[in-house]
């Protein structure tokens, strides 16, 4: 049994989003497994090929995928091993089936939020063009199903976490012996990741709220003993810790820049977010949105903020 897997090679592979380039891994054991599958373009794939042939490998040597979350930057090229095993959190499978039912589930559901946040449904993309969140996202479905606990076939050592936050689903795979851990976007050198509301999984579910789950996360990650972290984006992490408390450090910040900002007045998500990222709302709407909201969801938490709705639209204040 090869009770060590190491992280045996990093893919660096371009997309067309603003974040930059995307990391996918590759781990050497019992099966040659990637570990995230970068964007659906003809360059990301060149890019998968090159770096895998220097690292000696082509293609078809990969025996199977592991999915960190859904993201099309991290999903983007695994139709591309349509007959290997893909493996993920089973959270992840409606945003690879995409059947219709789903799609329309999520076009009500964010128009019915862009109400509640004050938002004229026409400006959110989430409500009105759920279909070009895809253009970059690969279709194969999972063909297992990893949770909390379970480790990665052919890699003993290797277990799965259970992060969500920036996605639900959101998984991270932990190296205890080596304090390794492959955090795809839980925790970033450069950036903090978006907190992106989600349909909720049954229809009577409450609201969810990422950023809470995002900042329980990355504290989980204080509990074990980490000595590098391998994102989903940019330069390996080796001051993990540091990194961490500076990223709970910074929301709370601006949580509380968000408290002054609603002042003696009554604001809605909307008005917030253009105060916050007058640029950002413009570009991408909906990402300025979840990211004012998880400040507002951080603050109820403490109970600093109080809400209430009034013909559809939630309104916060002070208490
Ligand atoms: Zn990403």
């Amino acid at each position: 049994m090869s009770s060590i897997t190491r992280v045996a090679g990093k893919i660096i592979i371009p997309t067309p989003f603003a974040v930059g380039d995307v990391n996918t891994y590759l781990l050497k054991g019992d099966a040659l497994t990637l570990v995230d599958a970068g964007i659906k373009t003809q360059e990301a794939k060149e890019a998968l090929e090159r770096q895998l042939k220097e690292l000696g490998y082509r293609l078809s040597d990969i025996e199977q995928v592991i999915l960190t979350h859904h993201h099309s930057d991290h999903c983007g090229l695994i139709d591309v091993f349509q007959e290997d095993p893909l493996y993920g959190h089973e959270d992840n499978q409606r945003y690879l089936k995409r059947d219709p039912a789903f799609m329309k589930e999520q076009k009500d559901y964010f128009t019915s939020m862009a109400k509640q946040f004050g938002v004229p449904p026409q400006l959110m993309k989430y409500a009105n063009d759920v279909e070009s969140l895809y253009t970059y996202s690969g279709s194969k479905p999972l063909t297992h199903f990893l949770k909390e606990g379970d480790w990665i076939p052919g890699h003993p050592g290797w277990r799965a976490m259970e992060t969500f936050g920036h996605s639900q689903g959101h998984l991270s795979f932990y190296h205890e012996e080596s304090g390794t851990l492959i955090g795809g976007d839980l925790l970033l050198g450069k950036i903090s990741p978006n907190p992106i509301l989600e349909v909720p999984k049954r229809a009577e579910q409450e609201r969810l709220k990422p950023q809470l789950q995002l900042n329980d996360s990355l504290r989980r990650l204080q509990n074990e003993r980490l000595t590098i972290v391998y994102p989903g984006h940019g330069k390996d992490i080796t001051e993990p810790y540091q990194l961490i408390e500076k990223r709970l450090k910074n929301q709370h910040e601006r949580a509380f820049h968000v408290k002054s900002l609603i002042g003696e007045d009554r604001r809605n998500v909307l008005e917030l977010a253009i105060q916050l990222f007058p640029k950002a709302v413009k570009r991408d709407p909906a990402l300025a949105l979840f990211e004012t909201l998880g400040q507002l969801d951080y603050l109820d938490s403490l109970h600093e903020i109080e809400s209430e709705m009034v013909d559809g639209v939630v309104w916060y204040y002070n208490k």
